[in-house]
Order: structure tokens, then C-alpha cells, then sequence
């Protein structure tokens, strides 16, 4: 959990990378819709380009026929979901059905304007999704993406005016959850400033990985 542009992405493809289970990141998932143009593409891009979520029974329904696939049957970390209370509930009943819990729910921490700056100044992989930073983590030649050659953009939902929906959205929608897996003992917080190595040091003192 935590703010756009926290580094979620960023910390959860190096947790799979060190863990060797599945990153499920439901914006991923959905901006390859959009791209794709498949149905489900349509019908969410507006949601996405303003800055909006898109409504729980969609995302309950990607998720549910998601966590049920062979390869997430090793464990998973789920990013960017859930972000509603109606989806703790969906991922809930979910979790039941598949007998398996959650082991702990790490929340990223940054001040606003951290956020900002990251976020005005990301950049990503049209193809492959890799993230980069204008200032901090530029590729080796401009516009392109070190790992497959493609060009970079800006997210679409990166402007200034989109940024502050999303960041009301946050507090608004989202916040809120992070008081009920406080509840069942699940939380844990993590200082999300410094570098991407500085914040993975961090999320994995707090990650039972046996
Ligand atoms: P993200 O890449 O996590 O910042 O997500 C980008 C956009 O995808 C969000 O602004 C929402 O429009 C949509 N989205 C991603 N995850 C969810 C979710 N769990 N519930 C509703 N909308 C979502």
C-alpha cells in the first residue's frame, strides 16, 4: 500500500525478484487492457485517465479469476489493490475460497512533495512497464528503455491536475484500509524516502520470507 508514486511498483517487482512469487499489480493490469483495447480496456480507460478508480465489482471479478491461476498458487503480492474498503471485503472472501491469508500488508510512507517530484518526473516503458526518473533514474540513452529498447513515456494519469485526483483519492478511498489491517495486526509501516536499494532494505527487515 501507500500513495501513488511511493515506489509500490518499484519495491514489489524486487520482492518478487527476491521471494520468487508473482507481483499482481491491478493498474498493470489494467493499462495492458486499455492498450490492448479489449473490452474491459473500453470500458475502464476513462477511469484511468481522470484519475479515478474503477468500480470494486470490476476489479472484485479480475482479481478473484487472477489469485485463482496456477501461478499464483506459490504465493503472490498483490499492488495497488485493494484500495477500497468494499475491496478488504472482496479480497477477503477471495483469500476464504482459496484457503489461503495474507501474511502482512506494508504500507510506503513519503512526504506530498516527494511524491510530486516523483511523479511529474517518471517515466515508463510503453512495452515492458520498466519505470525510470528524469532526474534520479534516467536510461542509458535518452528515450529509450535500457531493458527492451522501446520508447519511454509519460503515464497519462502522470499531469499535475490528474496527480491531484489520484492524491485525493488516496486519502479519501484508500487511507482508511490501512486502519483496518492495523486492526488485525497486520500493518507494517515503511519509510519509503532515499533510494529504491535504501527502501527495499527496509521493506525486507519486515517481510517474513521463510
Ligand atoms: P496505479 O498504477 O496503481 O497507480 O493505478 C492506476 C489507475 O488504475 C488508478 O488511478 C485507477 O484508475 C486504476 N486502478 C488500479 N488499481 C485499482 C483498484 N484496486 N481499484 C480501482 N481502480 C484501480
Amino acid at each position: 500500500m501507500g500513495m501513488p508514486g511511493v515506489g509500490k511498483g518499484t519495491q514489489a517487482a524486487r520482492l518478487r525478484d527476491r521471494a520468487g512469487v508473482v507481483h499482481l499489480s491491478t493498474g498493470d493490469i489494467l493499462r495492458e487492457a486499455v492498450q490492448r483495447g479489449t473490452a474491459l480496456g473500453t470500458r475502464v480507460q476513462g477511469f484511468l485517465d481522470s484519475g479515478k478508480l474503477v468500480p470494486d465489482e470490476l476489479i472484485g471479478d479480475l482479481i478473484a479469476d487472477r489469485l485463482g491461476q496456477q501461478d499464483a498458487a506459490a504465493g503472490f503480492i498483490l499492488d495497488g489493490f485493494p484500495r477500497t474498503v468494499e475491496q478488504v471485503v472482496i479480497l477477503d472472501e477471495a483469500l476464504r475460497r482459496l484457503r489461503v491469508g495474507l501474511d502482512g500488508v506494508y504500507l510506503l510512507t513519503a512526504p506530498k512533495s516527494e511524491i510530486v517530484r516523483r511523479l511529474s518526473g517518471r517515466r515508463v516503458c510503453a512495452d515492458c512497464g520498466a519505470v525510470y526518473h528524469v532526474d534520479s533514474r534516467s536510461p542509458r540513452v535518452e528515450g529509450k528503455c535500457d531493458a527492451c529498447g522501446h520508447a519511454l513515456m509519460q503515464r497519462p494519469d502522470d499531469t499535475e491536475e490528474v496527480i491531484r485526483e489520484r492524491l485525493e483519492v488516496y486519502n479519501r478511498q484508500t487511507l482508511p484500509i490501512a486502519e483496518k489491517y492495523r486492526e488485525r495486526g497486520l500493518l507494517h509501516e515503511i519509510d519509503g524516502t532515499g533510494s529504491p536499494v535504501a527502501v527495499f532494505e527496509r521493506l525486507i527487515g519486515e517481510v517474513n520470507l521463510s
